[in-house]
């Protein structure tokens, strides 16, 4: 490809925009495994150097292939630029100390990824800056949160484990009424299913490791947006060092190529899968983006345009039962990532979300009788017979499906 791809498609940025070759003439793109870069002249290093003139200086803060990688998510967020980091917990601390100082206030979104309520409240707290929470699904909340040192919203939406959303335009002129900068964590729906940059945000953070490679190899973040935004996260990294390596770098841009085809599919096996554990007996609720009772259907309808593979559900009977449900999976993989081509099941009270206090889990809504699981890729009627056998085994009395059923 050349010259301008702002013009083109999803699936077409997706696999075009960012790119970078070396000397081969190769059509998939190289990998620049190097920590330096040999400068033409002393002048040249000298105005490299002072960011004078653009090119590579040293691995902690350029490299060609994690460029290609920020160009590549930069235009498929419909954002000016991105930095990429080391993980996605990274891209946040690149964020916060770019953006934030002692004194500010900053709202959290209720029933985010534990370790990010984490960062703010137990690392950043020391440093003065003061956070509160609020509901996705109550902008009245946030509005009444809103201090004069009010600088950051942070939202997830879907919420994980229990796939609430916000709603992000309304947020973003809520934000935007008080300059405050909006932060949504991507991660789960993908530019493929949402981009919240287009509705109003500021910010978008991806965890790299999900979705992103899909296959479970790598870690890395990202957060792209607005040129001065990024500009000043880009200064962080230079200085603290929160750098990606750049063969994770190349995973993600190649990952990135196959991301529209592969959300699709997450989507497809999510929504059955979702509807089957509805039906059964031994099922007390589905939390699940696709389902038609879920209590935000419309808005769902409005800004995503489909489903990650999260689905939670909660069963009959407390943590004995569920950890009997994720004992007694053979096929499903009992590990707490998401977003991998092997679908895994995760007990959040006691793993992911287990250094909540009692009453945060219970503001979460993670239950010990929730599970989650993040579905991949295998064929349906394998896992509905993997689920359908484990929860037999708790007492549902259901016999396993004839071959071929899928409701
Ligand atoms: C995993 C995850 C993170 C943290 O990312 P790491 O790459 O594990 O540091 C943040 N937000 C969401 C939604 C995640 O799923």
């Amino acid at each position: 490809m050349t010259g301008d791809s702002s013009h083109y498609r999803l699936a077409t940025k997706a696999t075009r925009t960012g790119q970078y070759q070396d000397l081969s003439d190769q059509h998939s793109e190289a990998l620049a495994l190097t920590s330096s870069y040999v400068f033409a002249d002393a002048e040249d290093a000298a105005e490299k150097f002072a960011s004078r003139r653009p090119g590579n200086v040293y691995i902690r803060f350029t490299n060609p292939t994690t460029l290609a990688f920020e160009q590549r998510i930069a235009a498929m967020e419909a954002g000016d630029d991105a930095v990429a980091t080391g993980s996605g917990m990274a891209a946040y601390t690149a964020m916060a100390l770019a953006l934030l100082e002692a004194g500010d206030h900053v709202v959290l979104a209720e029933g985010i990824f534990g370790t990010t309520t984490n960062l703010f409240k137990v690392y950043l707290s020391k440093f003065g800056i003061e956070t509160s929470t609020a509901s996705v699904v109550d902008l009245d909340q946030w509005r009444s949160l809103v201090r004069p040192n009010t600088r950051m919203f942070v939202v997830e939406s879907p919420t994980n484990p229990l796939m609430y959303v916000a709603d992000l335009h309304e947020l973003s002129l809520l934000a935007g009424e008080h300059g405050i900068v909006l932060a949504v964590d991507n991660t789960l729906s993908t530019p493929v299913f949402q981009t919240p940059l287009a509705l109003g945000a500021d910010l978008v953070l991806h965890s790299a490791g999900k979705y992103i490679d899909g296959q479970g190899r790598c870690g890395g973040g990202v957060v792209v947006g607005r040129q001065e935004l990024t500009d000043k996260i880009r200064g962080v990294m230079r200085t603290v060092g929160p750098a990606l390596s750049p063969f994770n770098a190349w995973v993600f841009l190649k990952g990135l190529e196959t991301l529209p085809i592969r959300m699709r599919e997450h989507s497809r096996n999510s929504s059955e899968l979702a509807s089957w554990l509805a039906g059964h007996r031994v099922v007390e609720h589905v939390y699940f983006t696709g389902s038609p009772d879920h209590p935000q259907a419309r808005l769902i309808a409005k800004q995503l345009s489909g489903h990650a593979g999260l689905v939670s559900f909660t069963i009959r009977g407390g943590r004995p039962e569920a950890w009997r449900v994720i004992d007694e999976l053979k096929l499903i993989s009992n590990t707490t990532n998401i977003g991998d081509t092997k679908t895994m099941v995760t007990h959040p009270a006691t793993t992911t979300h287990g250094r909540l206090s009692a009453q945060e889990k219970a503001i979460a809504g993670v239950t010990d009788n929730l599970i989650r699981l993040s579905v991949g890729f295998e064929d349906i009627h394998d896992l509905i017979a993997d689920l359908d056998e484990a929860l037999w085994a708790v007492g549902s009395g259901r016999t396993t499906p004839t071959k071929g059923e899928v409701r």
